[in-house]
Parts: structure tokens; C-alpha cells; sequence
């Protein structure tokens, strides 16, 4: 996945700490990936960038894919961040420069640790399934590991999670003593729970965590008294023990995520995380020259160079500073260029 805007806005996160619980309703705007793929993005978002490290949350489909080419998002570069690819229908292969050729299905987990850095490609094959349903997530590395060596993980049995009313799979972390061999590099926690309708279940979290509830399908109410539905994120805040999610008479498929507040401040601009606009400006220049010697060193080809390749947009000069936590009300979504 990648962010495909013309010009994309640079964000500066973390640095404003959540200092207890709190309810947030954001609504995930809505952002074109390339000309086929509409994807409902729900972090980073003006008033919540981060929930722990997590920092990106793009919610794509379910999309009629047998007459339309799919997903189709060609080579590009990632720095300081993994990718969580976690599919609910359908099929994309991923590609990337470490020479991996994997097959993402539903209930499959691939993290791609970007590290120092690394290119890949996610493309629908040819023979795919009818629907296109999935989510992908980025987890911004800590400043001591985000210059280490790329690599990519992929768990085909994660752990199952089951209470009355419930049933779902621990992607990362622990959940109510459930927990996820998954690789991750800060306390963080993610979970894919589908609830029967008019279910409720209380789930044991960290109190030292943040955490929010993302709704695939259906309809929740969380907290208290916030009801979200598709394509809403209930932001809570951290300090507590527990988080209670209900679902309405549909039923609802929601992601739980989690994690210690990220205190390092990261800017982020289109695929890349560094710490200041000037390293970031600095990875844009060294994937445009990807063919010499420094470009290489980081980008490498997915495959060979042959392969289709996406070029970075241009930088903006003026980054979006983090705004305080409070008040919480809800900020009106940023106007997304050249749509
Ligand atoms: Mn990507």
C-alpha cells in the first residue's frame, strides 16, 4: 500500500502524549489509491495521528474486482515503518527488493519491516477472486531500530480468540491473555473480532496503553456511549483496564487496536517516516536517483528494475504540526490534493 495523492500532506506525529481515557468518534476520509481503489483512510487523521505506534489505516472494499483490474499499486520505497497487510477477501501478491514473492490471503499476516529501506509492489493477480476486501496498517519503528536491515514476516496461524458472542484472531500482541507471535518492535496490540449481533464482550487491555476501535462492517458502541459504524475509529484514550465493544442487531467486524503511546515526535510524508523534513526530503532524493550508488544502497529493485515503478510527488513546504489532544472535538478532514 501507498499513499497515492498528488500531493500529500506531511504530518508530524506523536510528541502531545493522551493523558487517560478519553471517546473520539473519526470518520475515515475517503482517498483514491491510483484510478481504480477507493480506500477509506482512518489514521493518520488531524485530531488522532497514532494509536501507540500504529499510524496508518487505510480500510479498502469489499469491492467487485472480477471485471476491474484491482489492487494495482506499483514499486515504491518505504523508510522507518512496517507494513501490516491483512486481507478479509480476495488476493494480492506483494512483491519487495528482498526478493520476496508472497501470496496475501485472508487470515494471513505479512509484516514488511521497512527498516533502512526497502521497495515492494502489491498487485492483484490476474486470476483473482471476484472481492477485494482488506485493510493495511503502518507501525512507525522506534528511533533505535528504524535504520536496521528490511525484512518480512509472515505468520499463517495466528492465535484464535473466543469469548461468547465473539470470535476473532490476535494479529499483534496480547488481548485478554490471547497472545501474537507476531514481530513488533513496541508495545502494540491488534486484533480482527467479529461480533454476533447484539453481543458485547469486555476485553482485559494494558491501562498503559492507548487503544481504538476501527469498524470493518456493521456497528458498534464502545466506551460508553459512542456508536460508530463503517469506517469509524473510536478513539479511547489509555488507563484502561478494559475495553467493552457491542455490537447492534447486524452484528460488526471491528479491529482493536493498541499500544504504549509513541513519545518519539516522527514526521511522516508519503511512504516514508524520518524525524525531520529534511531526512524525509532526503529519502525522496535518493528514490529518485534509485539508479545510483547512495539510491541503490537503500532502494533496491523489487526484482529487476524492469519492473513498474512509482514516482514520489512533490514535498510540501509547510508540514502539518500536531495539534493538541484536547479540546477532543472533531477537526474537519484535510482537503486531499489533486483528487
Ligand atoms: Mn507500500
Amino acid at each position: 500500500m501507498s499513499v497515492l495523492e498528488a500531493k500529500p500532506q506531511e504530518y508530524v506525529c506523536g510528541s502531545s502524549l493522551p493523558t487517560g481515557p478519553e471517546e473520539l468518534l473519526v470518520t475515515a476520509r475517503k482517498v483514491w489509491l491510483g484510478k481504480t481503489t477507493l480506500v477509506a483512510r482512518a489514521l493518520p487523521d488531524r485530531a488522532i495521528r497514532m494509536i501507540g505506534a500504529w499510524c496508518f489505516l487505510d480500510h479498502y472494499g469489499p469491492e467487485d474486482v472480477s471485471d476491474a483490474p484491482g489492487m494495482q499499486v506499483p514499486a515504491h520505497p518505504h523508510t522507518g515503518l512496517q507494513t501490516v497487510s491483512w486481507l478479509v477477501e480476495g488476493e494480492v501478491e506483494h512483491r519487495d527488493s528482498l526478493g520476496t514473492q508472497a501470496m496475501v490471503t485472508p487470515g494471513t499476516l505479512n509484516i514488511m519491516t521497512a527498516g533502512h529501506g526497502i521497495v515492494h509492489s502489491e498487485i492483484s493477480p490476474v486470476d483473482k477472486p471476484p472481492t477485494l476486501h482488506g485493510l493495511q496498517l503502518w507501525v512507525a519503528l522506534p528511533d533505535d531500530v528504524r535504520e536496521s536491515a528490511p525484512r518480512f514476516d509472515r505468520y499463517t496461524d495466528l492465535p484464535i480468540i473466543e469469548r461468547p458472542g465473539v470470535r476473532g484472531q490476535v494479529l499483534i500482541g496480547e488481548i485478554d491473555g490471547v497472545r501474537s507471535p507476531a514481530i513488533s518492535f513496541s508495545p502494540l496490540v491488534g486484533a480482527d473480532l467479529t461480533l454476533e449481533p447484539g453481543t458485547a464482550v469486555d476485553l482485559v487491555t494494558d491501562p498503559a496503553h492507548e487503544h481504538g476501535v476501527f469498524v470493518v462492517s456493521g456497528e458498534v458502541t464502545t466506551g460508553g456511549v459512542v456508536a460508530a459504524t463503517t469506517d469509524q475509529l473510536i478513539y479511547l484514550g489509555t488507563g484502561r483496564g478494559a475495553v467493552t465493544v457491542a455490537a447492534g442487531d447486524a452484528g460488526a467486524r471491528v479491529l482493536l487496536l493498541g499500544g504504549e503511546p509513541f513519545a518519539e515526535e516522527i514526521v511522516m510524508w508519503w511512504n516514508f517516516i524520518g524525524r525531520t523534513h529534511e531526512e524525509v526530503a532526503a529519502f525522496r532524493a535518493q528514490w529518485e536517483h534509485r539508479d545510483g550508488a547512495a539510491g541503490t544502497e537503500r532502494f533496491p529493485p523489487v526484482i529487476t528494475r524492469a519492473e513498474r515503478v512509482m514516482e514520489a510527488p512533490v514535498m510540501p513546504t509547510v508540514p502539518l504540526k500536531p495539534r493538541p489532544r484536547r479540546p477532543p472535538e472533531r477537526q474537519p478532514p484535510p482537503s486531499e490534493g489533486g483528487r
